[in-house]
């Protein structure tokens, strides 16, 4: 049995990136970008105006006279004498023979006449050619994720389309002869099936939407068959269930039987521990315990460390974030535990029902305490680490 530690070491040392594609720039949000942009303009590409007011040819004075005008988008520049000016709007090429722009507020006009109220120094109120970027400058770096704003930067500079890391296509695989599907009849001795459609669901919660639902019977030669195919198919694969010590639990002897590379199996810690993860050529392989609560506590902290390293997030490790507990809480053994929590602001509260079958509890968590292998309890007022949950 491995730490928490040294799995993500595991996890951090198999990923693979995966290839690149060309991305529309209007689809790219949340990917990161396998290139560096560089940008084919300067920008902006001429002095521009930061006002609606007069571009001024300055002169000891503090009147000018009006001459002529331009607009945002015109592309005539009218050349001026010292002592003149030219009414301009914000965003408008600022005549080469101009130095200064004055906003509108802090003048007075009379039918041509200009005069200032305040004095102006050079260059004010002129967003100067190239100022943002230079023409052949990185734009954006190679391994940035593009925000909203990434991507309207990149379209200020003309970009269209954007090199990026592709995202996974991914399999969830739900074991048990023991789920019903949500709808039909709860018949004795069944449940409903619920970790396909909560995979599915953080999955989307952190941006992957390609991914399948496969649903297998506690049997040795489906689980077999289905496992082949998947594996070929996909490039990440979640298996839930089936992957403990049980006589019906059949996944782990299927995957070793498809020549899946085994890099770890089972993690000293609390919800989670008979957790598989192995790879087979270009896809890797989750095997997540069927206990939804341990599922998704594996999901947000190894499937999704896994997912930023496969789209080309540069990490490696996981970062916790801290904050003052307002709980106490004694561990039971001496596994490291995940324990869902609220936090507000800067303090967390741990809450009641941590077994790995409580969904209700983390229905209400937003955040997953961290305690490592060699902190026993937490007293009230103590710094926790903790794993935010995307909201
Ligand atoms: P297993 O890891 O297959 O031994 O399952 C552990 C526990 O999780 C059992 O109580 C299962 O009934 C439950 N479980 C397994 N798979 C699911 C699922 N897809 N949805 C809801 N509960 C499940
Ligand atoms: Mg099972």
């Amino acid at each position: 049995m491995i730490s928490v530690q040294k799995a993500h070491q595991y996890i951090n040392k198999n990923c693979f990136s995966n290839p690149v594609v060309i991305k529309k720039l209007s689809d790219a949000i949340n990917f990161y970008l396998a290139e560096s942009v560089i940008s084919s303009i300067n920008m902006p590409p001429f002095n521009q105006s930061a006002m609606d007011g007069y571009a001024l040819h300055l002169h000891e004075d503090n009147n000018y006279l009006i001459v002529n005008e331009v607009k945002a988008g015109d592309h005539h520049t009218p050349i001026l004498k010292k002592g003149e000016a030219v009414r301009i709007f914000t965003g408008a090429p600022v005549p080469e023979t101009a130095n200064a722009v004055i906003m509108q507020e802090k003048t007075t006009v009379t039918n041509n006449k200009l005069a200032l109220i305040t004095t102006i120094l050079e260059n004010t109120n002129i967003r100067p050619f190239g100022e943002q970027i230079k023409k052949g400058a990185i734009a954006l770096k190679k391994g940035t994720k593009l925000t909203a704003a990434g991507i309207g930067y990149l379209a200020s500079l003309g970009t269209t389309e954007v090199a990026v890391y592709k995202k996974p296509s991914i399999a969830i695989i739900s074991t048990g002869n023991e789920l019903i599907t949500p709808g039909e009849k709860l018949g004795e001795g069944k449940i409903y099936e619920s970790n396909s459609i909560m995979l599915q669901t953080a999955l989307k919660s952190i941006h992957y939407t390609d991914s399948t639902v496969y649903k297998v019977k506690d049997d040795y030669n489906s689980t077999y068959d289905l496992l082949k195919k998947v594996i070929n198919k996909h490039d990440l694969v979640l298996i839930s269930g089936g992957i403990s010590v049980g006589d019906y639990d059949f996944v782990g002897k299927a995957l070793k039987e498809i020549e899946v590379e085994e890099i770890f199996y089972k993690v000293k810690q609390k919800p989670g521990k008979p957790l598989f993860f192995g790879k087979k050529e270009n896809t890797l392989i989750f095997a997540l315990p069927g206990n939804p609560a341990a599922a998704l506590t594996c999901f947000y902290v190894y499937v999704q460390f896994a997912l930023q390293k496969m789209i080309g997030k540069q990490i490696d490790h996981l970062t916790f974030d801290t904050a003052k507990s307002l709980s106490a809480f004694k561990k039971k053994g001496d596994r490291a535990q995940f324990l869902k929590a609220i936090l507000t602001s800067d303090t967390i509260s741990i809450l009641e029902g941590q077994s790995s079958a409580m969904q209700q509890t983390f229905a209400l968590a937003n955040a997953l305490v961290f305690l490592p292998q060699d902190i026993n309890s937490v007293a009230i007022g103590d710094t926790v680490k903790l794993i935010k949950l995307p909201v």
